[in-house]
């Protein structure tokens, strides 16, 4: 039957579009002119799943992640020194790295993004523009189109209010002397040199651009090119590529006219949001969620599962508040649908998510139902113990875990509490930070020491719920008493349901900490 799943649905418009073919080639790109962050890993993340889809129908699949590394650095973003405005006009391969610990600007935020991609399972073919541009593979394309001046002009104009003068080219010139583009192209030979002078530094010069680096086409036309130079089959764009008129449009035009190929099959998809922190995320703003800072407090497979259940025309938005616990929550429903343990199922719906969830896991799916714990549970255990041990430990006296656990399990628990330990710490409302407490935090008086005392006999024994609402009742103290509780083990007015809180921490523990008031 054929699949109505989103990238399934990409993979066979793909195929009718391009023909039958034992492979195909599948691309993204994106400019790291400042963090590449969770809204940017659309693009690639778009491209994973339909490479998955792709794989899945039999066929070979080339994925090509550009770094567009050699297009010109345009503005400092805010968490950038100011002094970096001296570099504006170079290459984003060409700014030094403010942070010093990579090879240049570009690279620094390129290999952030790279190692969250890798912990998601998604490993491209990363391609260095800068290095393509400069190795001069690109030189017959670029005489092309600049012998194809007046006509790529002609397609851009019919979309423009005001015509592009009579000096333009779709090439500009990075002057090897000041490294900026600040150039202007004075004549071409209709070969493969242009003579240009550069308003920066004054000089004048010419360069070959099939012997020397420097010529770089303008960005409709380098996007034409390269689908025409690598036989892109697929490649998606966000919504400021896609309006009409906009690059998508003219670049698919001068792909066919000027590069005589037939432009890829496309995706437009939509913006992505953050819950939970202030404000839209943008680049220049600098307040973005970049990709291992996402990825510390969600695990893999939850975050391959926001993506990869969402259609690419949706918005969606991404939670760093307490709405994570839904997300979580979701995904495991989608997880225990595959495994065909979900309780209520709408049939209808029950092949999207199995499909959903193949596209979620990082690797092999696995072999069995794997262990579901609430992220909330985690969160708060995460917070009372130090030690992984000691949470395994709980978790296999809470049954959440069985006794002897899987690999797969294990894995993804000691990944979990890493998650919930930083999200509590930088994420979390105050109502979700506990700490178990080690010291005395009130002095009780005779009505409250005696329902310690009740207490600590109380969970000697199998107690149940009631057991602490009688207390309560008995005691004379009543709500009070709840409160008193929290106080006692957290130095909180509230806390988790009293009964879940004593068998999270433990009978032992709390008994030890009731008994400092003893
Ligand atoms: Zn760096
Ligand atoms: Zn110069």
């Amino acid at each position: 039957m054929e699949s109505l799943y989103w990238a399934d649905q990409i993979a066979e418009k793909i195929i009718s579009e391009r023909g039958k073919k034992e492979g195909y080639v599948i691309a993204s790109g994106i400019t790291p002119s400042g963090v590449v962050h969770i809204g940017n890993f659309r693009e690639e993340m778009t491209v994973e799943l339909v490479k998955r889809a792709l794989k899945d129908k039999g066929v070979e699949v080339r994925y090509i992640h550009s770094w567009d590394n050699y297009d010109r650095f345009r503005k400092v973003p805010a968490n950038v020194p100011a002094e970096w405005a001296q570099y504006v006009g170079m290459p984003v391969s060409k700014v030094p790295d403010p942070w010093g610990c990579h090879g240049s600007y570009g690279e620094h935020f390129e290999k952030e993004f790279e190692d969250g991609a890798k912990e998601l399972g998604v490993n491209p073919e990363y391609m260095n523009e800068t290095v393509e541009y400069e190795s001069c593979v690109y030189a017959e394309k670029i005489k092309t189109a600049m012998n194809s001046t007046e006509k790529i002009k002609e397609i851009l104009n019919r979309f423009r209010k005001e015509d592009l003068g009579n000096s333009w080219y779709p090439a500009t010139v990075y002057c090897p002397e000041c490294g900026k583009d600040e150039t202007k192209i004075i004549h071409y030979d209709g070969k493969y040199t242009v003579y240009y002078e550069c308003n920066s530094c004054g000089k004048t010069n010419q360069i070959n651009f099939s012997e020397e680096p420097g010529v770089k086409l303008r960005w409709r036309t380098d996007w034409a090119m390269r689908w025409a130079h690598h036989g892109v089959d697929f490649e998606p764009g966000g919504k400021d590529h896609s309006s009409p008129g906009g690059s998508r449009d003219t670049s698919s035009i001068i792909c066919r006219e000027i590069f005589d190929s037939f432009p890829p099959t496309y995706q437009v998809y939509n913006n992505i949001s953050l819950k939970g922190t202030a404000g839209k995320m943008s680049g220049s703003k600098g307040n973005v969620v970049s990709l291992p800072e996402l990825n510390s407090i969600y695990l893999p497979e939850v975050v391959r599962y926001m993506y990869a259940s969402t259609r690419p025309k949706t918005d969606f938005s991404i939670p760093t508040d307490d709405e994570i616990f839904k997300v979580y929550e979701d995904f495991y429903t989608a997880e225990r649908i595959y495994f065909n343990a979900a309780k209520e199922i709408d049939k209808k719906r029950e092949a999207h998510w199995k499909r959903v969830y193949e596209m979620s896991v990082v690797e092999a799916i696995p072999d069995a139902l794997p262990v579901q714990v609430p992220f909330k549970y985690m969160t708060y255990l995460s917070q009372f113990y130090a030690d992984n041990d000691v949470i395994i430990q709980k978790l296999k006296e809470s049954k959440h875990l069985g006794s002897c656990p899987s690999e797969y399990d294990l894995n993804r628990i000691l990944k979990q509490i890493k998650c919930a330990r930083s999200w509590a710490k930088k994420y979390a409302d105050e109502e979700y930070k506990f700490s178990l407490q080690k010291e005395k935090v009130f002095e009780p008086d005779e009505v409250h020491l005696n329902a310690i005392h009740e207490l600590i006999a109380t969970i000697e024994k199998n107690f149940e719920e009631n057991d602490l609402y009688l207390i309560a009742k008995t005691s004379g103290l009543g709500k009070e008493f709840f409160k008193m509780c929290y106080k006692i083990l957290l130095n909180k007015d509230r806390g988790p349901k009293l009964l879940d809180l004593i068998n999270m921490i433990g009978a032992e523990k709390v008994k030890e900490i009731l008994e400092l008031y003893c």
